[in-house]
């Protein structure tokens, strides 16, 4: 998955160029900066590729949901429909703004149950949160359906899978809003960095705003600039931009080279009758940057995951036991461990998650094992690696 991987000289020419004017900051300095408008830039290149109006670029993918919700006009007592299976910036996000994260099941998608989505939503609800985990999606044609009878937002969380496809629309563009992160270890990466993407232009406004400390970005400068609404600082700053210039270019050559490891990896794992794939939706296609599979049993899971470390198969994980990525070991969640007083409504409104049954996640995550597919590797290494793991795998039946 890593851009990193392949970082090359456009890369390091985005960079210089951001260098020589030396204006690191995405507004002002119009006189100094020599026409080099890296985050503009990028925007555009995102927006286009993504089949969107409007895209915003923020400091992290974290910032990107956080803005997201914040645009959507989302706030205090909100609750937010969120999986399971996800990394902790779902929940950090909806905290950062007030909101309720509604933890709910996964399936065999490894994304968000439609069945369980529906069955909890409250009077309070006001977004379903998609996390199109490990390069595949959630069933997005679902939740629209769910999101359309209730009057939600649907934003969809894209981090993982940037580059896929649902229905022939980017996935990111099916939503309300979508958002992608650019951290260090994303398929394409900034250093540090995310965005949005939106047809809608109020949300676009909003997070253009909301992102500067609420700068309305009138006119050229900025001492003068009035502030309709209380903002933040969720900006990114021209050189992380500069990356990402250089990286979106080579998304789709990247998204090739996943495709044709995955499926080396995919041909010889098919034969083996005790695994099988996670589903992908109808309609959908995976931006192939993890090969994710079930194991007959939790137990086996569990030997065989730690079997492929042993024989040096790299870069598998195993969910079920993950601190970041799966809500068994989120106690700083479950027991409201916060630095300072937490908002009342989330005091008063934030389900006890120690009481929770989520046996519908466990039945699936506790099954799963996700490589990281790569780009840097070479043709051997990959059918290499396609041949230890079948050889470890298929003695876990
Ligand atoms: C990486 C990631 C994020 C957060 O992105 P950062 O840029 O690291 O803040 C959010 N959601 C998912 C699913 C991610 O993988």
């Amino acid at each position: 998955m890593p851009g990193f991987e392949l970082f090359g000289e456009s890369e390091k020419s985005q960079v210089q160029d951001v260098l020589d004017s030396g204006v690191l900051m995405r507004y002002g300095f119009d006189g100094m900066r020599n026409n080099h408008w890296k985050a503009l830039e990028l925007e555009a290149a995102l927006s286009k590729r993504m089949e969107s109006k409007y895209a915003q670029l923020v400091s992290s993918g974290t910032a990107a949901l956080t803005v997201a919700l914040a645009s959507a006009g989302v706030g205090a007592g909100d609750e937010v429909i969120m999986p399971t299976f996800t990394f902790v910036a779902s929940f950090e996000s909806i905290l950062a703004i007030g909101a309720i994260p509604i933890l709910v099941d996964v399936d065999e998608t490894l994304t968000l149950s439609p069945k369980s989505v529906e069955n909890a939503i409250t009077d309070k609800t006001k977004v379903v949160m998609p996390v199109h985990m490990c390069g595949s999606m959630a069933d997005l044609g679902a939740l629209k359906t769910i999101c359309d009878k209730h009057n939600l937002l649907l934003l969809e969380d894209a981090c993982q899978a940037i580059g896929g496809s649902y229905d022939d629309k980017p996935l990111g563009s099916y939503g309300d809003i979508g958002c992608f992160s650019f951290d260090y270890v994303k398929t394409i990466t900034c250093g540090e960095g995310g965005a949005i993407i939106t047809n809608n232009e109020q949300y676009k406004i909003n997070a253009d705003h909301y992102s500067d400390h609420g700068h309305d970005h009138v006119g050229n400068n900025r001492g003068t600039e009035t502030h309709p609404f209380l903002g933040y600082n969720f900006r990114i700053s021209e050189l992380h931009a500069a990356v990402g210039c250089a990286q979106i270019e080579r998304l789709d050559d990247f998204l090739s080279i996943q495709k044709k490891n995955y499926t080396v990896l995919r041909n010889a794992l098919s034969p083996l009758s005790n695994i099988t794939f996670r589903k992908v939706p109808k309609g959908g296609v995976e931006n192939f940057s993890f090969i994710s599979i079930f194991l007959p049993t939790t137990e086996l899971a569990k030997k065989a995951h730690t079997a492929l470390g042993e024989a040096g198969v790299d870069s598998c994980f195993y969910w079920f036991d993950n601190n970041w990525h799966y809500y068994k070991k989120w106690e700083h969640l479950t027991h409201k461990r916060s630095l300072g007083k937490l908002p009342q409504e989330v005091v008063n409104q934030l389900p006890d998650y120690s009481q929770s049954d989520f046996s519908k996640s466990d039945a699936w995550i506790g099954r799963t094992i996700s490589c990281l597919v790569k780009l840097s590797w070479t043709d051997e290494q990959v059918v290499e690696r396609a041949t230890k793991m079948k050889e470890v795998l298929e003695k876990f039946v």
